[in-house]
Order: C-alpha cells, then sequence, then structure tokens
C-alpha cells in the first residue's frame, strides 16, 4: 500500500470518488456505499455515516481516522460488534475546520485494503450477488474477484474480507446480498476498476437499462406498480439484503415513503426483475440474518443512516 495524497490534498480527491461512484442510483441508494483514501502516517479519510456520496466535499461528509490500529485488530481475527465499534470510535481523529462526523459503518474493511477504496451497491453486481447462480456467474465473468457469502454489514463483513485483503494489490470483492468493492493503488484507477466491473456485468449478462424512480411524495408510481407484481407480504416477508431490511418496512411500503426508500425499492425491483428475466432464482437472507440485523437497528445501525 501507499500513500496516496497528503492529507492536505486528499479532501480534494476523495470528494471526486464520492461524486463519481455516487453519480447514479443504479450504484449507490440512500446514504449507501463508501469511498476512502489512505494518507501518510497509517491514516485514512472515508465518507461519513449517514451522508450520501455525492454529497462528500473537501469540508463535509467524511472522517478522518487511524486505519493502522483498525486494520491491525482485524488482521489478528474476528472482532465483535461492540469492539470494533468502539475501537473506529476511539481512532477517529479531529480535522481543523470540519464537523465532527462519525466514520462509516464500513471502515473496518476500508483500513485493510489498497490506498483507495471505491464500495457500491450496484444493482448489476447485486444481481449476481443476490442470486442463487449469481456466485457462478461472477466466478465465470472475474476468475479473480472475491465472493464474500453474506455477512452483516459492520464487525462480522469486515472480519470475514480481512481474511482476503491483500492491501498492495487491485481487488474486487463481490459481497453478496450487499454489493461490491474494490481496491486500487489510487483514485482514478479505482473509479476505472469500478466502472469496468460494472460495464462487464452489463454486457455479460445483456441487463436491460436502469428504470431510476422519479423523486414522489409517497411511493413513485413505478415502484407502486412492481410492488403490486410482487406484492406487499412477498416485500416484507423476503428479504435481500440489509437496505431492504432497513429501509423496506411496512409503513414505506404503505406509502409514507422518502427519496431514499423509492432509491432502494427501485434498485430491489430492477434485481429481482433481472433475475427473473435470466430464469434464476433469488437468493434471500435468513431469518436469523434478518433479526440479527434488527438487533442492530436498535444500535448503531440505525435505519437510514448506516454508512
Ligand atoms: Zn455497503
Amino acid at each position: 500500500m501507499t500513500d496516496i495524497a497528503s492529507l492536505s490534498e486528499a479532501p480534494a480527491l476523495l470528494a471526486r470518488a464520492g461524486r463519481s461512484a455516487g453519480s447514479g442510483p443504479d450504484l449507490t441508494q440512500g446514504a449507501g456505499g463508501n469511498v476512502s483514501v489512505k494518507v501518510p502516517g497509517g491514516r485514512m479519510l472515508i465518507k461519513a455515516s449517514g451522508a450520501r456520496l455525492r454529497d462528500v466535499t473537501p469540508t463535509s461528509g467524511y472522517a478522518l481516522v487511524d486505519s493502522g490500529v483498525i486494520a491491525g485488530r482485524l488482521r489478528r481475527g474476528p472482532a465483535g460488534e461492540d469492539e470494533l465499534s468502539d475501537l473506529i470510535k476511539a481512532a477517529t481523529l479531529p480535522v481543523d475546520g470540519l464537523p465532527p462526523a462519525k466514520p462509516s459503518i464500513e471502515t473496518g474493511f476500508h483500513s485493510l485494503l489498497n490506498s483507495a477504496v471505491v464500495h457500491v451497491h450496484s444493482v448489476y453486481a447485486n444481481v449476481l450477488n443476490m442470486s442463487e447462480e449469481g456466485a457462478c456467474a461472477a466466478a465465470r465473468l472475474f476468475p479473480e474477484a472475491v465472493r464474500i457469502p453474506y455477512r452483516s454489514p459492520g464487525a462480522q463483513l469486515c472480519s470475514a474480507i480481512a481474511v482476503h485483503a491483500r492491501p498492495s494489490e487491485e481487488q474486487v470483492f463481490f459481497l453478496a446480498g450487499h454489493g461490491l468493492a474494490v481496491s486500487h493503488q489510487d483514485v482514478d484507477g479505482a473509479l476505472a476498476l469500478n466502472e469496468r466491473v460494472n460495464a462487464a456485468i452489463r454486457r455479460g449478462l445483456s441487463l436491460p437499462p436502469y428504470t431510476a424512480a422519479p423523486a414522489a411524495a409517497g411511493l413513485a408510481p413505478h415502484n407502486a406498480a412492481r410492488l403490486a407484481f410482487y406484492g406487499r407480504d412477498f416485500m416484507l416477508n423476503n428479504v435481500l439484503s440489509p437496505d431492504q431490511a432497513l429501509y423496506c418496512g411496512p409503513e414505506a411500503l404503505s406509502g409514507a415513503a422518502g427519496p431514499d426508500v423509492n432509491e432502494v425499492l427501485a434498485a430491489l425491483f430492477y434485481v429481482l426483475d433481472c433475475i427473473r428475466a435470466l430464469g434464476w432464482k433469488p437468493r434471500f437472507l435468513s431469518a436469523d440474518d434478518v433479526a440479527y440485523l434488527a438487533t442492530m437497528t436498535g444500535g448503531r445501525y440505525a435505519r437510514k443512516g448506516k454508512e
């Protein structure tokens, strides 16, 4: 791993990465996804929890952490939720002129990887990540990529990635039930790798163009139509991802929906529709996985502020 920028240059690079990775609802929805940049002294800038990727600026929307300490802990073996959360909190450093910010819940795995990391909840990657057949297809399309079986965001996911992390290499991770993460030695390389992987999936699976949900009070018409097709009970009882568990509860499906809910729902319906069109089967989270997320919802993995 090489430090790619001085602390004074890094915020502008991080903001550029956030704007690019967060440019479309096909790649990130709500406050999902995150970007990070390593700086000298074993430190790292990372998107703040609850911030949208495209809203990261050189003076807001991110936190500075001692990533060396966090990575060192994760390399020693699996960490507990409270332990990792407390460690990240203790490793968060003040920055002159920057309002205090809570680092992303995914700070742990960013700290383990190469100098620039882009993590998105890409609908294209999630056709692979949220289907029974997707693992084989991902292995065929991206033989070098690492596939991580579903793990809850936070200590479980970071501990699973720690086993495969190579801090000096370019890497592509498919995170089952969740998203895509790529690492590279510099920001441009990470953004290009992210784009390349997403384009290769669209091409390899002949996926249709993405239909974004327009801003709407309540459910957007497209989402209401797809909800009617799949059924409210189906969507409440079959959970594809942590985003669905946290954003798409009974109230949200009844129309108490903000823009984040419409973005998350449109992404879920795209993934479900693509899986159907391919003749594949969706792979849902287990009851235990959903119950575990619920225990986190009451704590630090709060709805709409999780990343
Ligand atoms: Zn994520």
